[in-house]
């Protein structure tokens, strides 16, 4: 297998191609990340704490970096009165649940803890695992539905995200953060309607309707923080929070995103296998052009990561959600683009926008 000679992504790689020196065309399109500006960040908050509601915003926190990152700003850099709330996905990390704790204690924000009963959640996880091979936008779109579903009703204006730029690029061309292949994937597992709007809230959201319906005052405002300005390097991150927010990091593992998650070195290994490389190597890469870790670390923390991913782990996947070895041949042999076709029109005129872009 070949490698990109700058970053570590493979020749296998969704729409990688080659120049000359062998460097990708990821690494050739890439542009430093020039925030929006957070003037406009400033604005976008000042108006919000203009509505005088009970709370300016909704803030949902996993325990990981990233959300932390963000409570961090609104509660400390930019005084907003915020609710934070976690969705309990079931795969949460002993480190992860403490974080939250203490976080939530010290800085002395409200915090709603949400979980579906194991049951249907477990459903949900092994439909679109068996069916489609993918697990994280079950939780994904979970998490959206409960997030628009709360800042409605307690008419919170805006929901602060922990989206990144590093991100970019990380999703495989069939993930399933997308309700209408979702429905279709469950639909597929003879999983009730009844049991889907359960789940999901709104199962017939799109990217489209969404924006639009923010437009008109009926979601609140989704906003990515990250985007607006300039961001710190992965290490600083830890430091700001480990002395502002009582944050602990996992001492085993450098560089680590989605340690929250139990289930995110199953589902790479899923798609390690599956696809060729998991999202880890996409973030590493990105890690890589931005000048945070040399080459050569990336991949020393890439190796590091497939031996974590087993075996351990994967047992307590597979007990969590009775998964029998049978199973699990079976996810690792999913035919690939298997739901491709399942798109919203939105959504995939969306993904032609970005695979353009790509190129
Ligand atoms: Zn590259």
């Amino acid at each position: 297998m070949k490698h990109c000679s700058k970053c570590i992504l493979p020749d296998n790689f969704q729409n990688i191609s080659f120049d000359q020196k062998g460097v990708c065309n990821y690494c050739n399109n890439y542009r430093k990340f020039v925030p929006k500006g957070e003037k406009y960040l400033i604005a976008e908050l000042e108006k919000a704490k203009a509505k005088k509601r009970p709370y300016d915003a909704l803030v949902p926190i996993s325990g990981g970096k990233d959300s932390t990152y963000i409570l961090y700003l609104a509660k400390k850099k930019y005084g907003l009165n915020v609710l934070t709330f976690t969705y309990d996905n079931g795969f949460f990390s002993d480190i992860a649940l403490e974080n939250i704790k203490t976080m939530v204690d010290k800085l002395n924000v409200d915090h709603i803890f949400f979980h579906h009963n194991w049951e249907l959640q477990k459903k949900m996880y092994r439909a679109a695992l068996i069916n489609s091979g993918e697990i994280c936008g079950v939780c994904g779109l979970g998490i959206n539905g409960i997030t628009l579903k709360l800042a409605t009703d307690w008419k919170i204006p805006i929901i602060l995200l922990g989206h990144t730029p590093l991100e970019d690029n990380s999703f495989s061309q069939e993930n399933i953060y997308d309700y209408f292949r979702l429905n279709k994937i469950l639909k597929d597992s003879n999983i009730s309607d009844k049991e889907i709007k359960q789940f999901l809230i709104y199962p017939k959201l799109t990217f489209f309707s969404i924006f639009f319906k923010s437009k008109t005052g009926a979601f609140a405002r989704q906003i990515n923080p990250l985007f607006y300005i300039e961001n710190p390097s992965d290490k600083e991150m830890s430091e700001i929070l480990k002395k502002e927010m009582y944050w602990r990091d996992k001492s085993d593992a450098e560089f680590s995103k989605h340690f929250d998650c139990l289930a995110e070195p199953f589902s790479n290994f899923v798609r390690e296998h599956r696809f060729g490389y998991s999202r880890r190597i996409c973030q590493l890469s990105t890690m890589v052009r931005r000048n945070e870790i040399s080459r050569e670390e990336a991949e020393k923390i890439h190796q590091n990561d497939k031996l974590l991913a087993k075996p351990e782990n994967l047992e307590l996947i597979c007990e969590k959600l009775s998964l029998s070895k049978d199973d699990v041949k079976n996810i690792l042999n999913v035919k690939l683009f298997k739901y491709k076709k399942y798109i919203s029109k939105s959504n995939k005129l969306f993904s032609k926008l970005k695979s353009i872009k790509d190129k």
